[in-house]
This record gives structure tokens, C-alpha cells and sequence, in this order.
């Protein structure tokens, strides 16, 4: 049975809202968008919506780094993303760009320092 979704787009300042209908995985219909790229993030967002995520770790020795995933993870993982974040503590000689925890609750997706 088709479902449907109303989706804002994010992509530009416009915030066209964007209907989507779909089955499955199908995409069956779009509506509202004013462009290809808002038609590309709201089928993205109707059938698989991800989330890009920043936070923080804590070292050892108390030192706190900034990090991200280095790809988008789907949002229904966000939490469990999280939580695996928050939990960890990272050894003190991290430095920018490295590879703090690989395939992050078990996704393709590692957390990455960018700063601190
Ligand atoms: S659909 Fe296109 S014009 Fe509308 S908000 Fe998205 S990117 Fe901007």
C-alpha cells in the first residue's frame, strides 16, 4: 500500500515541502520541489533518511576532541550511534583526522577527530 510523506527540504533556503509518495522502496510520485536536488534529498528522506553526527569524546587523560562520522548513518540508528559514543573513551594521542572508533555500532561508518 503506497504511503506518503511531507518532507521540508533542508538543501537551500526555500524550504519547498516536498510530497512524497511511495511503496517500499519505490518511489511512485514527488511533488513541490523546485529543483533536482530537492527531489533527490526528499526520496532520500521518505525511503532512507540519514543523519550526519557531531559530538564529542573524552580522552584519558580528560581532554575532550571533537568528532563526526565520517558518512551519514541512517537515522533510526542515531541513538544507539550516540550512546556507543558517549561511552567511549579515546586514548590520549589522538590527533586530528584519526580514526577513533571504526564502524561505529557496526555501520559503515567510522568516527573521525576534527578539532579539540
Ligand atoms: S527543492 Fe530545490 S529550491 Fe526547494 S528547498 Fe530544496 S533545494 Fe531549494
Amino acid at each position: 500500500m503506497a504511503e506518503e510523506k511531507k518532507i521540508t527540504c533542508v538543501i537551500c533556503p526555500n524550504s519547498c515541502v516536498v510530497t512524497v509518495k511511495y511503496e517500499g522502496e519505490n518511489i511512485i510520485e514527488v511533488t513541490g520541489h523546485n529543483c533536482k536536488r530537492g527531489l533527490k534529498y526528499a526520496s532520500a528522506e521518505a525511503i532512507h533518511p540519514v543523519r550526519s553526527l557531531s559530538t564529542t569524546v573524552r580522552c584519558k587523560n580528560g581532554r575532550v576532541v571533537a568528532v563526526k562520522t565520517n558518512v551519514p548513518v541512517p537515522k533510526e540508528n542515531v541513538y544507539d550511534v550516540m550512546w556507543e559514543i558517549n561511552h567511549f573513551t579515546a586514548p590520549d594521542d589522538i590527533s586530528f583526522g584519526d580514526v577513533v572508533i571504526p564502524h561505529v555500532y557496526g555501520l559503515d561508518a567510522d568516527v573521525v577527530v576534527i578539532g579539540g
